[in-house]
């Protein structure tokens, strides 16, 4: 019996980390780390210890023998990864050889703490947090412009993925670390400027992610009835900026542009049982809505073909397995077929999959709730007057219009600039050097807001990693001074107050 790593995987490299044999791979200092979908334990060197299920933070690993049926391909999906690569003598994977963790982080004793301020308590600022608390003595301010932590956990994962979610509570045990002080609610370039953070800390790291929605330029984006996929995210996560009524569900088909996991995300959500989504984290006002939903079929809108679809193959493989919701390709285009007959990479996932020539200028078919992937269609206009009334789209044959109600633009996320620091507007980041913010001394980024909006949760901790490394290398190096203070929350506690 092995372990395999399955859905869920967040790519952090916990496993790895705690692995006796070095049997999981790609490990972070691999060339595939940064573009793999997830990481796969080798069946042939893996001891069964279960370290790696003990220490995974979202309950992605299982014994083969116990995996479920909708998890039982899992087994194979790991063992392929493996297929044809050296092994020779090594008994484990010898591409790369394990050598234990160093941490190269501290701090010399003769200097002293830095105060260091994180603005953002997502992902991509948690593991920076848990990086300075574990390894250095610095003393850390939590910021979050929102009353609550989490940032894209809470957020951002969709409530049906709570295995994910659980990420959190890890993240959550650095809340009550002693040398943390957490200032929710408090928003930087309105209630503090980044001047004052600077001046009561030796350095500040933006974590803030890409809040916004990316455009797309066409007529009719603005028209009732199309809305930006972060809104419908915010609104079934009960995100405070989004209102309860912000997504109707009158319409009988949804277009969804795009098939970044983010759409799938939104699919599954608009197709699911209300029942089963009881008892998750969704929001109350989101979950009546979905009750009382019109919505029998939802369209996944790719510009390209099935082989460079953006969703991962875990998340499409959930979503082809769920039960109760057929996933069915659009089949009018023939490159769609040849693909997936061609059977490689993404395009494989599709096979087993219903294929029908759909009439989409008729309302849905089906009676029950159906998830339609479309290829080789972008996207050219919205149509209606006020409401939406369809999405024109390029086909094989010319344009095809799209009969559908509401229209969901999946296309992306985009930073917004933070008052004070530079900003790259056509990246929708902010421009730095291995996590050191340019042209600002004592600034560093981390997350969305330094690479751009891609990439899950797990890639932060690597991002996070070269960020804290940059910090300290400035620290040590005498390039950022570190200045001995009492602890900054006092004035920044009343300074807040007064406002
Ligand atoms: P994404 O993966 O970058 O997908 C964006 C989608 O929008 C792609 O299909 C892209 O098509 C399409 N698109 C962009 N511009 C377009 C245009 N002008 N016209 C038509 N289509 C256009 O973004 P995302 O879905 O927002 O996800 C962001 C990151 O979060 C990703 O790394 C994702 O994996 C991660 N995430 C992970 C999970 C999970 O693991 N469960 C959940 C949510 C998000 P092209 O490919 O043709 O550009």
């Amino acid at each position: 019996m092995a372990f395999a790593i399955t859905q869920t995987c967040c790519n952090d490299a916990t496993c790895v980390s705690v692995c006796p044999v070095n049997c999981i791979h790609p490990t972070p200092d691999e060339p595939d780390f940064g573009t793999t979908e997830m990481l796969y334990v080798d069946p042939a060197s893996c001891i069964d210890c279960g370290a790696c299920a003990d220490a995974c933070p979202v309950d992605a690993i299982f014994p083969v023998d116990l995996l479920t049926d909708s998890l039982r391909v899992y087994a194979g999906l790991n063992a392929e990864y493996y297929a044809g690569r050296e092994t020779a003598a090594d008994p484990a994977p010898n591409f790369h050889r394990w050598s234990p963790p160093t941490f190269d982080r501290a701090i010399p004793s003769d200097f002293a703490p830095p105060d260091i301020a994180v603005v953002g308590t997502g992902p991509a600022g948690m593991y920076a947090v848990e990086d300075l608390l574990l390894h250095t003595n610095a003393r850390v301010t939590l910021i979050d412009r929102l009353p609550v932590a989490g940032g894209l956990i809470r957020f951002g994962v969709a409530p049906d993925h709570p295995a994910t979610k659980r990420i959190g509570e890890t993240f959550s045990r650095f809340h009550e670390h002693p040398r943390l002080r957490m200032r929710l609610g408090t928003e930087v370039g309105r209630h503090v400027t980044i001047d004052e953070l600077a001046e009561r800390h030796d350095a500040v790291v933006y974590a803030v992610g890409a809040s916004s929605a990316r455009g797309l330029g066409l007529d009719g984006e603005d028209l009732t009835g199309s809305v930006a996929a972060t809104t419908v995210v915010g609104w079934y996560n009960g995100h405070p900026d989004v209102p309860a009524n912000a997504v109707d569900l009158s319409a009988e088909r949804v277009v969804l542009i795009g098939t970044g996991n983010v759409a799938l995300d939104v699919a599954r959500i608009l197709t699911a049982d209300p029942a089963a989504l009881a008892g998750t984290t969704i929001a109350p006002h989101a979950l009546e809505r979905l009750r009382t939903s019109k919505v029998r079929e939802v369209v996944l809108l790719a510009r390209r073909g099935p082989e460079d679809a953006a969703y991962t193959s875990p998340e499409l493989l959930a979503l082809a397995q769920r039960a109760g919701v057929p996933l069915v390709v659009d089949d009018a285009d023939p490159r769609t077929v040849a693909a997936i007959e061609a059977g490689t990479g993404k395009a494989s996932l599709l096979r087993e999959l219903g294929r029908e020539t759909v009439d989409w200028t008729a309302p849905p078919v089906a009676d029950a709730r159906r998830i339609v992937l479309r290829f080789h269609s972008a996207p050219t206009e919205l149509v209606g007057d006020t409401q939406v009334r369809g999405l024109r789209v390029t086909g094989p044959d010319g344009p095809v219009e799209i009969a559908a109600g509401q229209v969901v633009r999946a296309v992306g996320y985009r930073g917004i600039p933070v008052p004070g620091l530079p900003f790259d507007e056509a990246r929708g980041t902010i421009p730095n050097t291995a996590g050191r913010v340019d042209g600002r001394s004592g600034a560093y980024v981390v997350g969305w807001i330094k690479r751009g909006p891609s990439g899950g949760i797990g890639a932060n901790r690597t991002c996070a990693g070269e960020t804290v490394a940059t910090l300290l290398e400035d620290i040590t190096s005498g390039r950022l001074p570190v200045r001995a203070r009492r602890s900054p929350i006092a004035a920044l506690a009343a300074r807040f107050r007064g406002r």
